[in-house]
Order: C-alpha cells, then structure tokens, then sequence
C-alpha cells in the first residue's frame, strides 16, 4: 500500500485518498467550438507512461482537498507532492 503525502495532513496511508488521474490536463480553450477530436482527446487519451508522472489525488477521508503527487509508475516511489497552485516540481531524472 502507497504511503502518499498529503501537502497539509503529511504521510497517510492509500486508503484515505482517491485517485484523481493525470496531472495538469488542459481544457480545449473554446470547448464548445473544437472538433469532435479535440475533445474527445481532451477526455480520454492520457499519457499512461512507464516512468514519473504526475498525478491528482484527493485525501478523502481527511481534508478533502485535492492536490498533485510526482510517483513513478513502475515503482511507486513518490518524490513530491505539492498544492495546487504551486510551482511544479522537476521530475527526477
Ligand atoms: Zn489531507
């Protein structure tokens, strides 16, 4: 079981969280006038890499706040979480 950081409660366990998928997607800038495939690939086509990536979690079961966790897919090591709004940290090499 992941041990996940949350920015304002600190480590909990995965239990308390709920998987938000992929980090930092943008929003077609005029969602009503795109073209089927921009939307469509706005809402389904995601990274899915075998690497760092980064994420949206929310602590459910605490705060309630949602926020972002940098986690290696492979090996679940997670090497940062940080608030919305924050300056994105560097994934590692
Ligand atoms: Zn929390």
């Amino acid at each position: 079981m992941l041990l996940i950081p949350c920015p304002w409660c600190g480590e909990r366990v995965e239990a308390e969280f709920r998987y938000g998928g992929e980090a930092h997607l943008k929003r077609p800038d005029n969602h009503l006038l795109c073209s089927d495939e921009t939307w469509a690939e706005y809402l389904f086509m995601r990274r899915n890499p075998k690497g760092w990536h980064r994420e949206r979690w929310m602590h459910l079961a605490g705060c309630k706040r949602w926020f972002y966790v940098v986690r290696h897919t492979q090996t679940h090591r997670i090497a940062a979480a940080y608030k919305v709004g924050e300056a994105w940290p560097a994934l590692p090499a």
